[in-house]
């Protein structure tokens, strides 16, 4: 028996649910991707502790997605297991932490609410509307689940997720589970990492500080938000901004400046929009992607003088 059977083999026994020889471009928002052996879809903790260990035993590395809108998966695909946070995950509970704060539960008041990593920021900032919480206006038009916005420190020019974030809980790589204290998560432009942890941590759940506040200033604050997003290319498919911007300056300006906006390679193009989005007209192949962007740094170092770094993960 080979790993992928010892892994499918557990899977099975234990009721986890999983898909062979899945095309990875139905798991990214930019529709880009060849297939995996094996998306992996745990539920709650007790399976991701399961899934952990079957990978310690039977697979050195492997790749975890949430709703794939920051990713760009290769033509090629991956060998090794994807684990999905796609169907898991999914809950928003309200704690106050103590006596004071559940008498004081008036405007201004603080409240945390714990958030599991696989749920969308847009249920996130609805279930905050409804109750009347400020603090999370920015979520709008970000289409990604709560881990992959924390992983990417995920947000706008004033506001992004480290500001609300308090705690996080994770499962290492290793099967322990940790609750890890703000303190101990280092946030930098678009990243995440967690101190004394490796990389291939899997984020759980994580409790956010919102203020109880009217709804009326939060549909004002979120409207702010939503005429941002109007120039924005959002009813495409696309990864959001590709290139991270350098500093004191805006990736989108530099390649419209050199005359990439509008540019393609294939059905990939630069949106006439917004030029730090790159489009997937319906055909478009990671190469296609990857050869825009590669056309796109060597232009702006050759006209600008500037280095463009991706903010997208390329796997
Ligand atoms: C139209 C559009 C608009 C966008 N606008 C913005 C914006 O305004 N601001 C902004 O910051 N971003 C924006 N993005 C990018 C993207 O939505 C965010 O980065 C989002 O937070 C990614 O979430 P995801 O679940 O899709 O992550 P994925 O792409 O699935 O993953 C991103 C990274 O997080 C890791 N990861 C995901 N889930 C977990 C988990 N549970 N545990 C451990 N690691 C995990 C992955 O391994 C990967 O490294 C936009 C994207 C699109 C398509």
């Amino acid at each position: 028996m080979n790993d992928l059977d010892n892994i499918i083999n557990g899977l099975r026994e234990n009721g986890i649910e999983f898909l062979n020889d899945e095309p990875l471009s139905l798991y990214t928002s930019i529709k880009i991707g060849g297939k995996c052996d094996i998306i992996i879809f745990p539920k709650d903790e007790d399976e991701l502790l399961f899934v952990a260990g079957l990978l310690r035993n039977n697979s050195k590395d492997y790749l975890i997605v949430g709703f794939g809108t920051n990713t760009l998966f290769r033509d090629e695909g991956v060998s090794f297991p994807v684990i999905s946070f796609k169907k898991g995950f999914q809950f928003i509970k309200e704690i106050n932490s103590s006596e004071e704060e559940l008498e004081g539960n008036t405007a201004n008041s603080k409240i945390a609410l714990e958030v599991g990593s696989g749920v969308a920021l847009s249920r996130v900032l609805n279930y905050a509307v409804k109750n009347c919480l400020s603090g999370c206006e920015f979520f709008f038009g970000i289409p990604g689940t709560l881990g992959g916005a924390l992983r990417m420190n995920a947000g706008s020019k004033e506001r992004v997720v480290s500001n609300i974030v308090e705690s996080v809980e994770i499962i290492t790589g290793e099967g322990a589970k940790l609750n890890i204290k703000k303190e101990d998560l280092l946030f930098s432009y678009r990243n995440m990492d967690i101190k004394g942890v490796e990389e291939g941590y899997f984020i759980t759940a994580a409790t956010l500080a919102l203020i109880k506040s009217d709804k009326s200033k939060i549909l004002e604050n979120i409207n702010i938000f939503k005429e941002r997003k109007l120039r924005q290319p959002l009813g495409e498919y696309s990864l959001g901004c590709i290139f991270r911007n350098p500093a004191g300056n805006a990736a989108g300006k530099i390649i419209e400046e050199i005359g990439f906006k509008g540019f393609s390679k294939g059905d990939a193009v630069v949106s006439d929009k917004h030029a730090n989005f790159i489009i997937n007209k319906g055909g478009a192949s990671a190469k296609d992607i990857l050869e825009l962007i590669k056309n796109i740094q060597k232009n702006a170092l050759l006209q600008k003088g500037v280095e463009l770094s991706t903010e997208i993960k390329i796997v």
